[in-house]
């Protein structure tokens, strides 16, 4: 339970709790097998339950939902379907992208349009040769006009194939790293956009992981969000949000896992008892249950540091929530695992299953290993 919950934050978390498992719970073994045959299910369900503008402002016909509530519905997706948790940690901090620079224009014209919650959006920043170095992207914006004509390469982009609504980073002054790096809001049937490769994932399955290819797509200029080359500024205070919702995921499901854990072990008899009754066990236990609380405990600090506009210290904590969080998910899954044994090992439980989704927390959004660098960066003033 999270401290401090609004009467209106109980209800959505037991609506979506509720919905996870009378509808994903019973998929999530053949999605994890099936994969794309699940992808518009997935995007179905979110959208149906209306979590696809549950960030949207209130004065932009959006229910207003802050940090703290989006990292509510994030962990409880987490706890069954880390997928549908993730693919709306991509379209939220698309959308987060554009707030942070959208002016009264773009705000009336986009996010209007994704209070509907009928569109889904994609975050394109990562190319083949620029992931933890971001700065260092290749797609190009170049001003003809009234219009920008982009071409360039994205990979690993959630949803990037099936998104209704791309933001875009480019480069409008090459030679000029992330001061040279602007935002821009692309649509899905703009001419000279193409998806490439569909990734095959380790886990993480029903979340569609793609490129998508700009050759010479024409993007209105008033599609550029805030000013040209500060894009990069946008990103970061995007990263702010989605980092929390990324440790939120993680919490929901090293929680899940640690949930079999405990049901496994008070039914698994080896020697005479229980395999809860061994010491070696119970304490394996209590520690991954104070992890998955610290983990918890942070994810909500940083959510509540967001919402209260308290921004000093966000980004160290928005990374600390996500690297301590999906540290935490990978070590309780593994531990899990181990509880399980040799079933743990097998497909005919979902532990190992948790193990490889939790796998891809450490990664994306970016890396742990950037994150420390972020946090010590912080700590040092760099
Ligand atoms: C399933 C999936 C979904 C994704 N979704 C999106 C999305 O929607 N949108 C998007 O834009 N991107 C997305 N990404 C991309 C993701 O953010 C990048 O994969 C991630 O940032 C790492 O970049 P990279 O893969 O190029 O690794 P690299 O940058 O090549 O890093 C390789 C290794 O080197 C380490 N490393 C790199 N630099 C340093 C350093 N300076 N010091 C120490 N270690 C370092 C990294 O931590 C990593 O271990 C997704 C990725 C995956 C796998």
């Amino acid at each position: 339970m999270q401290l401090g919950m609004t009467d209106e934050q109980k209800l959505l978390q037991q609506t979506v709790r509720r919905a996870a498992q009378e509808k994903m719970a019973p998929l999530v073994a053949e999605i994890d097998r099936k994969d794309h045959e699940y992808y518009d299910t997935i995007r179905n369900f979110v959208q149906e339950l209306g979590l696809l503008s549950l960030i949207i402002p209130k004065e932009c016909g959006g229910p207003g939902g802050n940090l703290t509530t989006a990292c509510i519905v994030v962990e409880e997706l987490g706890k069954v379907i880390p997928a549908a948790a993730a693919i709306l940690g991509g379209h939220y901090l698309a959308i987060d992208c554009i707030e942070a620079g959208a002016k009264e224009d773009i705000r009336s014209r986009y996010l209007t349009q994704f209070a509907t919650g009928k569109y889904l959006a994609a975050i394109c920043l990562t190319e083949p040769e620029a992931g933890s170095d971001a700065a260092a992207i290749k797609t190009r914006a170049v001003r003809q006009g009234d219009n920008y004509v982009l071409n360039g390469r994205k990979c690993f982009i959630t949803s990037g194939g099936m998104a209704d609504i791309l933001s875009v980073f480019a480069v409008t002054n090459p030679g000029k790293g992330a001061k040279g790096v602007s935002l821009f809001i692309v649509e899905r049937d703009t001419p000279g956009i193409s998806t490439g490769k569909i990734e095959d994932k380790m886990g993480m399955r029903g979340t569609q992981t793609a490129e998508v290819i700009f050759e010479d797509a024409i993007v209105p200029a008033q599609n550029l969000v805030g000013e040209e080359n500060k894009g990069f500024v946008m990103a970061l205070d995007g990263f702010d949000k989605s980092r929390p919702l990324v440790g939120a995921l993680s919490v929901g499901l090293a929680q899940a896992a640690l949930d079999q854990a405990v049901e496994y072990a008070k039914v698994r008899v080896t020697f005479g008892k229980p395999i809860a009754q061994h010491q070696a066990i119970r304490f394996m236990i209590a520690d991954m249950a104070m992890q998955v609380e610290a983990a918890r405990a942070l994810v909500y600090k940083t959510a509540a540091m967001a919402d209260s506009g308290h921004k000093a210290e966000l980004r160290k904590f928005a990374s600390m929530s996500k690297c301590f969080g999906s540290d935490v998910a990978m070590r309780v899954t593994t531990d899990v695992v181990q509880i399980f044994g040799g079933y743990g090992y097998m497909r005919d439980y979902p532990v190992e299953r948790m193990m490889r989704d939790a796998k891809l927390t450490q990664i994306f959004d970016g890396t742990n290993q950037i994150h420390r660098m972020v946090i010590a960066s912080s700590i040092f003033h760099d």
